[in-house]
């Protein structure tokens, strides 16, 4: 009885998993390809040679990406218009949606090495506060430092997972 409660609680944790990354996966083929001006631009240069088909497929990814980081930032907005996000919540989560975004080409890299899916920017030093690799912000209080939300060590990410390293 334990083992198969086990079993059926491993599949549960497992298509969760994959329903997170079919959903953003989802997203990127969301964008219409024929209206979309820069796809069509992209698509010409490859036509034309300009442009690998392997270049072609990263700068499509490349744009829809951004496309859906921008309707997130929207999304932020909006909730903030209605009320649902206070002004420090909005200023928060989108200077977390930058980082996002500007350690992307880091972030790929580093989730292929590690195997760490929940990474989503690097580990940085604001003074008095850090953000962990999984985009939480932490105080520096206390010692030892882990990530209140992944409990990753303040340390090891700084040592391993920081511009540069
Ligand atoms: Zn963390």
């Amino acid at each position: 009885m334990f083992f198969w409660i086990i079993i059926i609680a491993i599949l549960m944790l497992s298509i969760g998993a994959v329903a997170k990354v079919n959903d953003i996966q989802k997203h990127l083929e969301e964008v219409d390809e024929n209206r979309d001006e820069t796809i069509r631009k992209l698509n010409d240069l490859y036509k034309s040679g300009l442009l690998k088909k392997s270049e072609l497929k990263v700068k499509k990814t490349e744009h829809k990406r951004k496309i859906y980081l921008d309707q997130l930032s929207e999304h932020l907005h909006k909730l903030h218009g209605q009320g649902l996000l206070t002004d420090d919540e909005l200023d928060e989560k989108l200077e977390q949606l930058h980082r996002i975004h500007d350690d992307h080409e880091d972030v790929v890299k580093l989730r292929q090495e590690t195997g760490n899916e929940d990474i989503v920017c690097l580990a940085k030093d604001l003074g008095d506060e850090w953000v962990c690799v999984c985009g939480v912000k932490n105080d520096k209080t206390g010692y030892p430092i882990n990530c209140t939300n992944c409990n990753r060590s303040q340390q090891f990410v700084f040592n391993y997972y920081a511009k540069g390293k």
